[in-house]
């Protein structure tokens, strides 16, 4: 007996010579597991059939008839195309095939055929014709369900699904059900093998979404296990147990200029509980843009000075490191902490750098070089953490021995999102924003409401008021977006608005130059800050009351939640102006969203639906694992549930979650996410 395993490579199948194999590998697909679990894109009802008579132009159509007449032509640019007469009782139509010369063969008139293509008039001869996609004999037992696949040129649809049919038919019995039976019963989920067989060959399509379910369950629950046992790694490791002294605490929390809000209360009650146990926290704090995350990290970084550890907290943008230390040092609680501030990350350091003479370093990334130590670092914070990769957050912390993590992000996560790419994390929310915030009022300014919004702004900057004025990129060249904003804020300055001063912000400015131009801002020596998206997370100046975005249909929709989240912070009045011309309905959709509702949650299931997970966030190393079935927006219900059982079953018994992992892992030679434990 020849042992059958799942990853042989696909090219040893029957069927499957090097020529096909790789054009299977176009479609990722390389080893007998990935053609098992290759499904459809979507499936076609063959019962639901046409008479002919009643064809019309329509991008997909089965059609049923015999073959009237055969004709293979070939034409002078030496392509070849193959047309049939089908007729029914009620009429006839062409059927062509391009380029499929060995087809003519197995063609004889009185056969009748089931086709299935784009019914389009011809543009030679303008007839009505079937551009043929996939095609089978009639036999008067069909398959009801025909699977659609998706498709790389050179590889029809017949080869494909009998090179599918094969692989089930030998390796299906070798798959072995990675779910542990009581979850199966408790969720009504059908066996493995079933669902696969249902996926690619329904006998008919109510079958189809339950076989999906169970594999989606599937997927999720792995994932999720994965990330169960990894949290439940870092738990058991030992970690710093801070003393916290509440009399500290409030000594600090009642020298605020403020009061926390009760949100920001709660949170650090989570907080201050993850620090003083002798387990590492591992703590995502997620707040709108505005909920006041700042004095939370200052907070908790203070608690660990008190300690007598150090602090480092990274934030993508020089300008906002600068205000995070700004408003740090400003702090009563930090007149004797010793505060640094490290930009610069383009200059790299040569030598080792320890960083023995401070208790809060705050930096951009220039934090994670290399040749940068420190004595005793106990807590790790990131700002902004979604602008960060997986890898550098990772980093940072490993600049101190198993410290304390808090990562702080305003980009308001999908939950089903956050389940999945932040699942090993704790998580703390602020739903809540500091008390005297006046809602933002949002407008959609066309280009010939331009000259009105000026107005508008001088205004409001006659009345004390200050405006932010963001471009967006124009071009690839950062060289000519540049110019685009110099000559933007120089049209402003000289044609619109000569008796105000209008600054200039950007990413390639030296670090004394930002902050020069910050200060002053700040200080209400510029009334206009134009600017490219260097502001766009973070900063925070409440007498900027006013933001206007141009060009808005070019930004995402969560990059101009954050922008508009640089205003409305105190208790004036802010207004949002997205300056847009829109033909794109994406683009209007997303100006709409932002018209609709400051929520920034509710934003991002806009997104999130608008975009696809995919490009939610824009990078591949965001670490968004791909599932094969699993639909992180659609099966939200099947993710909770999964995730429920998986924590569950490593908190429960640790030693059969991990056995239960590890045979999944033999069982398909691979994590169902590509995710490896550690
Ligand atoms: P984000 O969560 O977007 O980082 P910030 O930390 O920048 O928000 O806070 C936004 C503004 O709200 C800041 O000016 C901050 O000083 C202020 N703020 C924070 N907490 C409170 C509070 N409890 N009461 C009043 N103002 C607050
Ligand atoms: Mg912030």
């Amino acid at each position: 007996m020849t042992i059958v395993k799942l990853d042989t490579p696909a090219q040893y199948l029957k069927g499957v010579g090097p020529k096909v194999a790789k054009l299977l590998g176009t479609l990722a697909v390389e080893t007998v597991e990935d053609l098992v679990y290759f499904f459809p894109r979507e499936y076609q009802d063959r019962t639901n059939v046409k008479p002919i008579a009643q064809l019309s132009a329509s991008n997909s159509e089965i059609v049923k008839g015999r073959i009237a007449s055969i004709s293979h032509q070939i034409t002078r640019n030496r392509f070849s195309v193959l047309k049939l007469e089908l007729s029914d009782l009620t009429g006839t139509i062409q059927a062509v095939w391009f380029n499929q010369p060995y087809l003519t063969k197995l063609f004889r008139r009185g056969m009748k055929l089931i086709i299935f293509g784009k019914v389009e008039y011809s543009s030679f001869d303008k007839i009505l014709q079937v551009s043929v996609r996939d095609f089978e004999v009639d036999t008067g037992e069909n398959v009801r369900i025909a699977p659609l696949y998706p498709l790389t040129e050179g590889l029809y649809p017949k080869k494909l699904k009998s090179i599918i049919k094969s692989a089930l038919d030998n390796y299906l019995p070798v798959i072995k059900d990675a779910l542990p039976d009581d979850l199966r019963k408790k969720y009504k989920l059908c066996g493995v093998q079933e669902a696969i067989q249902a996926l690619h060959f329904p006998a008919d399509l109510s079958k189809v979404e339950p076989a999906r379910h169970r594999l989606a369950f599937e997927e999720f629950f792995f994932f999720q296990l994965n990330l169960a046992l990894r949290q439940s790694a870092v738990k058991a490791k030992a970690g710093i147990a801070f003393n916290v002294e509440q009399k500290i605490l409030d000594g600090f929390i009642g020298s605020l200029p403020f009061k926390l809000t009760s949100a920001q209360n709660r949170v650090m009650t989570e907080i201050v509980s993850d620090m003083r146990a002798a387990r590492p926290m591992n703590r995502l704090l997620q707040g709108d843009v505005g909920s006041g995350k700042t004095i939370i990290a200052a907070l908790a970084a203070f608690l660990a000075i008190r300690n007598g550890y150090q602090v480092a907290l990274m934030a993508p943008t020089e300008i906002l490191a600068k205000q995070h230390f700004d408003k740090v040092i400003q702090l009563s609680g930090y007149r004797d902490i010793r505060v640094k501030l490290l930009t610069g990350s383009t200059q790299k350091i040569k030598e080792v750098r320890v960083l023995d003479k401070y208790d809060l370093v705050i930096g951009t990334q220039a934090l994670i070089q290399r040749k940068i130590e420190f004595k005793k670092l106990g807590l790790v914070i990131v700002d902004e953490q979604h602008r960060f990769g997986v890898k550098e957050r990772a980093v940072l912390a490993e600049k101190g021995l198993t410290p304390d993590n808090l990562v702080m992000t305003a980009t308001p996560i999908p939950r089903s999102l956050g389940l999945t790419l932040y699942g090993e994390l704790d998580r703390s929310v602020l739903d809540e924003l500091p008390p005297g915030r006046t809602p933002i009022k949002t407008h959609y300014v066309p280009e010939n409401k331009r000259q009105s919004s000026y107005e508008f702004m001088r205004q409001k900057i006659n009345e004390g008021r200050q405006v932010f004025l963001v471009c967006p990129l124009v071009e690839e060249s950062e060289k000519i977006d540049l110019k685009a904003a110099m000559d933007e804020a120089d049209r402003l300055q000289r044609e619109i608005f000569p008796e105000f001063k209008v600054g200039l912000m950007h990413g390639k400015l030296k670090s004394d130059q930002k902050d020069n131009i910050m200060k002053q801002f700040r200080a209400g020596k510029i009334q206009i800050l134009v600017s490219t998206t260097v502001i766009e997370v973070g900063i925070d100046i409440p007498n900027a009351t006013i933001m206007v975005v141009e060009h808005a249909e070019r930004f995402g929709l969560a990059q101009l939640h954050q922008l508009r989240g640089r205003i409305g912070r105190g208790s004036e009045q802010s207004y949002c102006f997205l300056i847009a011309e829109t033909k794109s309905s994406p683009a209007r959709a997303r100006i709409k969203a932002m018209l609709e509702s400051s929520d920034g949650f509710h934003i991002a299931e806009v997104d999130l639906r608008l975009r696809g997970p995919g490009d939610f966030f824009g990078t591949r190393q965001s670490g968004l694992p791909i599932f094969r079935v699993a639909d992180i927006i659609k099966d939200e219900k099947i993710l909770c549930q999964a995730r429920v059982e998986a924590f569950e079953l490593v908190a429960k018994d640790v030693n059969r979650a991990r056995n239960l992992w590890h045979s999944q892992r033999q069982a398909t030679k691979d994590a169902p996410s590509g995710a490896s434990l550690n």
